[in-house]
């Protein structure tokens, strides 16, 4: 019972956070076709006076905002990602648009979710030492408790 409970906690710290994103991204690639998860261009919508569309994506847009300019503005948060995104870019690759798109990958299908997975992996260890801890100071006290 134990060591199956140790297993799926390796399982579930260490496998499942790399494998289940692979997972969904083949099921939704592998989707049938008509149905909305599945790509294979980027959509072509209409202009709508009432919210952004694909239009807004593919020819830029002409809403107002919904979020503050600190974060959307080209000279802002935005602005500055998608320049540093073309900085990096530049180091790995001469061609512009292959290193902004070399850099995209790098950045949010490599160093972010490598972030992301040793913070999971930190904050469940903790996780498991606490347990370990509480189990102690529960065995201990109650081992205090028989002898009073
Ligand atoms: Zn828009």
């Amino acid at each position: 019972m134990r060591s199956s409970r140790r297993w799926l906690s390796w399982l579930w710290t260490w496998v499942a956070p790399l494998v289940l994103p692979w997972v969904i991204l083949l099921a939704v690639n592998a989707w049938p076709p008509g149905v909305p998860l599945a790509r294979g261009a980027i959509p072509r919508e209409g202009v709508r006076a009432d919210r952004c569309t694909w239009a807004c994506h593919n020819r830029g847009c002409a809403h107002r905002p919904a979020l503050p300019a600190a974060l959307t503005g080209d000279r802002a948060l935005f602005g500055k990602t998608i320049d540093g995104l073309y900085r990096v870019g530049s180091l790995l690759s001469s061609d512009r648009r292959r290193g902004y798109g070399l850099a995209n990958l790098l950045v949010f299908c490599v160093l972010w979710p490598a972030l992301m997975y040793a913070l999971w992996v930190s904050a469940w260890r903790e996780r498991e030492r606490l347990v370990a801890l509480r189990r102690a100071l529960e065995s201990s006290s109650g081992s205090a408790e028989g002898r009073a």
